[in-house]
């Protein structure tokens, strides 16, 4: 299958993503997780990238898309994928429409996260990462037993740099202007399910899972 996970920044699209993916079997891949590895390692995709992900803006298409193309040409990919962050704007989209198209496929369905701003605020604000294993945790909503410290691997956790209130507030409106007019393009190819992200982690899981098999996933 070929999935992609839309919704605001903070409605769990990559807490979902992990699920799913081992789900249905498929490599999880997030633009965000890239751009952060490239960010971590100084290379000049991340140097690039930096200035866009500090400000709370959009990295340019042109990069993004590049980026992603290189990833779907890897060998995991090429009997499905989960996207996750991946398209963000009308015509990361439409690339991403052609790039299948070019590679004799499509995509299967766009889940969309359904949330509103004010939990999204309060899961961004909670949000922190392992520096380990990449899972991501919660101060309040699903936290850790040891402050600090992952349960899964030990390793420390983080707080992203973009999720400072300032950055928040540019990201939301950034979803606003350029990714929300994905759920009319997708909905107009008849690809889209909406699913409720509120409630328990594993509620929202449940419900992806069953949007995916009402079709035929
Ligand atoms: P996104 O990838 O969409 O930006 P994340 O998956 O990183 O979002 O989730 C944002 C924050 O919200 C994380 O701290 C995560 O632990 C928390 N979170 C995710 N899903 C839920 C949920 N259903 N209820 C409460 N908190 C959640
Ligand atoms: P995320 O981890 O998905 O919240 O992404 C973190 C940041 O990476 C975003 O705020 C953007 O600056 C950048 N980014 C991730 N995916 C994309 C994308 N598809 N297009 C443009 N920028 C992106």
């Amino acid at each position: 299958m070929r999935l992609v996970l839309v919704g605001p920044p903070g409605a769990g699209k990559g807490t979902q993503a992990e699920f799913i993916a081992a789900h249905i079997a498929v490599p999880k891949i997030s633009t965000g997780d890239i751009f952060r590895a490239n960010v971590s390692q100084g290379t000049p995709l991340g140097v690039e990238a930096k200035r866009y992900m500090d400000a709370g803006q959009l990295v340019p298409d042109e990069v993004t898309i590049n980026m992603v193309r290189d990833r779907l040409a890897e060998a995991d990919a090429t009997d499905g994928f989960l996207l996750d962050g991946f398209p963000r704007t009308v015509p990361q989209a439409v690339a991403l429409d052609k790039l299948l198209a070019d590679m004799g496929g499509m995509l299967d369905l766009v889940l969309e996260l359904v949330v509103d701003d004010d939990e999204v605020i309060r899961r961004l604000s909670g949000r922190r990462t392992c520096r380990g294993c990449g899972k991501i945790w919660h101060v309040e909503f699903d936290a850790t037993s040891r402050e600090g410290i992952c349960d899964r691997c030990g390793a420390e956790l983080f707080q992203r740099d973009d999720d400072k209130a300032e950055t928040i507030a540019n990201r939301l409106v950034e979803y606003a202007d350029k990714t929300a007019p994905l759920v009319d393009y997708y909905g107009a190819q008849g690809k889209l399910v909406g699913i409720d992200a509120t409630g328990p982690v594993e509620d929202v899981t449940v419900r992806a899972i069953d949007g995916l098999r009402s079709y035929g996933g």
